[in-house]
Formats: C-alpha cells, sequence, structure tokens
C-alpha cells in the first residue's frame, strides 16, 4: 500500500452531492486517476474523459502543465474547476560524443524520422478499452540504475533538447522486459531512426506505454499481453550511448512520468 491522495469535491456543493474524486497528486508530468458517479461526465479542453462503466478514468499532465482546468457535468448542472499543479524541479543533463547527424539529423534523416513518428501517431489512434490498468509493474526487474529520469533536461553536443521524454533504466543488453500493465501491441518496429527496435502497447483509455533501442522483440503489432508477459529485451539499437530502455507513458499524447505510477499510486485490489 502506497501514499493515497484523495481530493473529494463533495463539500464544494451544498444542494447536491457529488462524489467525483482524484485519486493521485495533481502535478507536472503527473498521471491521475480519478472516479466519477454515476451520470457525472468530465470534460478537459471540450473533450469529455473516457470512463470505465464505474466511472473510473485517467488524467495526463504535462511536463509545463501550471494550472488543471476540468468541467463537470452532472444531470443538473456544469461546474467548472480549476486546481493548482504542484511544480517539480527537473534535473539537466549533458551527452557529448554522439554523432553529430543523430543530434540534428540530415534532411533525409529527418524524412525518415517524420515518417516513423507519423507510424507512432497511427498505432496510438486505436484504442483498446475492455480493462482498465490501476496497477504498472516496472517493465524492467533486473535494471542496474536509472540513468535518465523523466523530464530531465538534455544538452546533446551542447544543443539543448526538450525534456526527458521517459524514463532511462540501465541494464545489459539481454535484460527481459515485462509487459507493465495488460494491452494490446500497437506497433513493433524493427529499426527506426532514433529508437531502434521500438515497441508500442495500447492499455486503454488514452494510455499508452512504448520501448526503445531493444535488442530483440518477442511480440508482433496485435497480440494482446498480461500484465508480468516478456515482451523483449533490453538492447542498444538506434540513437543511444549504452544499453538501457527508455521507457515512455503517454496518455493521449501527454508524457507523464513513468516512475510516478510506481510511486503515487496506490494499488490496493479494485
Ligand atoms: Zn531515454
Amino acid at each position: 500500500m502506497k501514499k493515497v491522495f484523495l481530493f473529494t469535491l463533495s463539500f464544494l456543493f451544498t444542494t447536491s452531492v457529488y462524489s467525483f474524486e482524484l485519486r493521485s497528486p495533481i502535478k507536472e508530468g503527473g498521471l491521475i486517476y480519478g472516479k466519477l458517479s454515476t451520470g457525472e461526465k468530465l470534460y478537459l479542453d471540450n473533450q469529455e474523459i473516457k470512463s470505465t462503466k464505474s466511472g473510473f478514468f485517467f488524467l495526463g499532465l504535462p511536463q509545463d502543465a501550471k494550472i488543471l482546468k476540468l468541467i463537470l457535468v452532472t444531470k443538473n448542472e456544469k461546474k467548472e474547476m480549476e486546481f493548482p499543479v504542484l511544480q517539480q524541479k527537473w534535473q539537466e543533463e549533458y551527452i557529448t560524443g554522439l554523432q553529430p547527424d543523430k543530434v540534428t539529423p540530415t534532411n533525409k534523416n529527418q524524412d525518415r524520422i517524420n515518417k516513423e513518428n507519423n507510424l507512432i501517431k497511427q498505432a496510438r489512434n486505436n484504442f483498446n478499452e475492455n480493462y482498465f490498468p490501476f496497477c504498472f509493474i516496472r517493465p524492467v526487474k533486473n535494471y542496474k540504475r536509472i540513468s535518465s529520469p523523466f523530464g530531465t533536461r538534455r544538452i546533446l553536443n551542447n544543443i539543448k533538447k526538450a525534456g526527458h521524454s521517459g524514463v532511462d533504466y540501465a541494464a545489459s543488453i539481454g535484460t527481459k522486459i515485462y509487459a507493465p500493465a495488460d494491452g494490446v501491441v500497437a506497433l513493433a518496429h524493427q529499426d527506426m531512426f532514433l529508437s531502434g527496435k521500438t515497441l508500442l502497447i495500447n492499455h486503454g483509455f488514452g494510455l499508452f506505454s512504448s520501448y526503445s533501442h531493444l535488442n530483440y522483440i518477442n511480440v508482433k503489432q496485435g497480440d494482446k499481453v498480461k500484465k508480468g508477459d516478456e515482451i523483449g529485451q533490453v538492447g542498444n539499437t538506434g540513437r543511444s550511448t549504452g544499453p538501457h530502455l527508455h521507457y515512455v507513458i503517454t496518455w493521449k499524447n501527454v508524457r507523464v512520468d513513468p516512475e510516478q505510477l510506481i510511486t503515487d499510486f496506490s494499488c490496493e485490489k479494485k
């Protein structure tokens, strides 16, 4: 049992009783899970957030989020809500010695990167929503260390890049990678310019996990995977300075901190 964060809003309303809840901390790069009551609908940027029959939903906050604005719609009311977002400290990391064309790619390579990014975008459009993945596990057990946390501002060969999109687990080549939750393989690519052998898994409700620089991929597109299934091996393919797993979690294309799914979520049985 980890920390449980409960923000119940019932007290805000005098005439009716609501049980809308956010059950994880509201912070930059954070994934929130929450629960709606029967008949309640939740909107972010005019888009309805999908929830399970019992009302569970996910919500991802970008690394630079400052305020979370939500609209809760019930039978009788429309309630606009604002929540402050907890600010995080992000590390800076200097990496040198990369092949120059992988830091600032040539036009030809940039075309290839764009094409490969489109493949990933397309794969993210297929949603599978039979299962709500409350509780993720780390995809590697035998890793040496986290060589780069989520959100780290990277300076590659003295060129400033965006915050690190995921977490890097340094591990030996061949270290087994396991599915962190149930899902469907959305993409299995053998050779991407930046990410090498690449795997993408759809967990439903907007959540995807991706795995880069793999040595070997055990699954193929369309395969159903169960939490704990072996899906691949750590490698050093694509733009990589040493064997590691680059692991990314996105909610509707918003990158969130994968480690936060382990540390902030209470994994009691639902
Ligand atoms: Zn990485």
